[in-house]
């Protein structure tokens, strides 16, 4: 099979994604689901016309030249708390104590801060007002916030804890979201052994369960974390039917290369799946397979372990997004500048471990092997080097920032697979050749697989 560039690869996963199934869920366990469809608010927000401040509901024009040398007597004529309804009305002299949600009484347009009154000495319902205010000034309007039937959500949005508490401020008890699919982590390798035991010579401690199982759930998608399975072709069909028969997709690490120990495309292919790709065109992870199994999916992933931790992101990440419905599938993009050159001479895209700092300076996050986990560590973002790049110091980049996942707030939109080259540094590229336009240029079908446009139709997953 050829060697695919990743966005052809990414379009023959999403082309064989399902359409996600729904359930109810509480509001209350909703913020990270992804929304079924759209909501529209049963009522106005505010509900009514109410109060910002401690205070008084006035008329404005009772108090229009109030100073503190010259204020303005007004009779208190009742009280609302938040929660309360002042039943009467301010006619014109008079004025209504409040507190902040009051429903403003009818009859007033004002409210005066009580910083800018005092109590009068001349009755007990007596209140002087310091300061003017104009109408409406300190009341919050009914339906400012939102007007009942106003789209509070839309079909396949990824919902942000604000959004949540907007939903629960119109009275929501619960959304229909997309299922979260179960995914079955497993890891293939004779080498390895879980921690916790000593090091037999030659073994090493398991590693990429913990990183694969954190990823799916940074994915909105729950993980089956499974138990290691040894270099046999026997016992990788024994784990791989096991594993799709609890799970809706399957995340394996090793065993995909061309080794002699390497079974799980085989021992797929013959519990009955169908191979759809082998072999992306990146690095780090060109070994990675993906298959269908039914309706359910096989990611293959390498095993070293920075190989699977960047192909699951590019990847995996994006279909389990979408298996839930989701529109965006792009990761949070930051923009950013070289500290210091920085060049792929290899034929494959490479994606780069970075640190990006606040200022916004980037730089090499150390060893780029794809067996280095403390450059991983010290990383919170990728660059997206294309073959041949040859970025100079002072380069304007984008860094790709998976948010929780790389430990990094960023922008959300962009472009989808990480880091772009920015205009300076694309002409700064000496190799201009080895770098499309449709790899890095605004033609690139890729932010339209991600962000919910058409494109991944056209580019079927195969019959084998
Ligand atoms: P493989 O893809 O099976 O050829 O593995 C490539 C390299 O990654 C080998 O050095 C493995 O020992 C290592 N490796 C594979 N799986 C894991 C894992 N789950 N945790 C840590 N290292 C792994
Ligand atoms: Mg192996």
């Amino acid at each position: 099979m050829p060697l695919l560039e990743l966005e052809e690869a990414l379009a023959k996963i999403l082309a064989t994604i399902p359409p996600p199934r729904t359930e109810r869920v509480p509001l209350i366990e909703s913020p990270g689901r992804v929304l079924a469809g759209a909501i529209q608010s049963p009522i106005d927000l505010p509900a009514f016309d109410n109060s910002a401040m401690d205070g008084y509901a006035v008329r404005a024009i009772d108090v229009g030249s109030a100073k503190p040398e010259a204020p303005r007597r007004l009779r208190l004529i009742g009280k609302a708390a938040a929660g309360e309804r002042f039943g009467g009305e301010v006619t014109a002299g008079t004025c209504v104590r409040l507190f902040t949600g009051s429903p403003l009484p009818r009859g007033a347009d004002a409210v005066v801060m009580q910083e800018d009154t005092r109590a009068g000495i001349n009755a007990a319902d007596e209140i002087l007002v310091l300061a003017p205010v104009a109408p409406a000034e300190n009341v919050r309007r009914r339906g400012e916030d939102v007007e009942m039937g106003v789209t509070l959500a839309t079909a396949g949005e990824l919902l942000t804890v604000g959004r949540a508490g907007l939903l629960a401020a119109a009275g929501l008890t619960g959304v229909i979201a997309g299922r979260q699919p179960v995914v079955g982590v497993l890891a293939t390798g004779s080498e390895l052994k879980d921690a916790g035991q000593p090091l037999e010579p030659g073994q090493i401690y398991e590693s990429n369960r913990i990183t694969l199982a954190a990823l799916t759930r940074g994915a909105g998608a729950i993980p089956k974390v499974l138990p290691v399975v040894t270099d046999s072709l026997a016992a990788t069909r024994l784990a791989l039917s096991e594993a799709f028969d609890q799970c809706d997709a399957v995340v394996t690490s090793g065993g995909v290369s061309v080794g002699d120990l390497d079974f799980v495309r085989g021992a797929f292919e013959q519990i009955g799946g169908e191979v759809c790709f082998w072999k992306v065109a990146i690095r780090p992870g060109r070994p990675f397979v993906f298959g269908r199994y039914g309706e359910k999916l096989l990611f293959g992933l390498p095993g070293n372990p920075v190989s699977a931790f960047v192909t699951f992101l590019l990847l995996v990440r994006p279909a389990l997004l979408r298996w839930q419905g989701a529109v965006d599938l792009s990761m949070p993009m930051r923009p950013g500048v070289l500290t210091a050159p920085l060049t792929n001479p290899d034929g494959r895209r490479h994606f780069m471990r970075v640190r990006i700092h606040a200022s916004g300076k980037v730089d090499s996050a150390g060893m780029q092997g794809s067996h280095i986990l403390s450059s991983l560590a010290a990383s919170n973002g990728l660059l997206d080097l294309p073959p041949g790049a040859a970025l100079a110091a002072g380069a304007p980049v984008e860094v790709m920032c998976g948010g929780n996942v790389l430990g990094m707030k960023a922008r959300r939109g962009g472009f989808p697979f990480s880091s772009r080259i920015g205009r300076d540094g694309g002409r700064r590229l000496v190799s201009s050749a080895a770098v499309s336009a449709r790899q890095h240029g605004t033609s690139s079908p890729l932010p339209s697989i991600l962000n919910g446009g058409e494109g991944e139709e056209s580019v079927p997953c195969p019959r084998a």
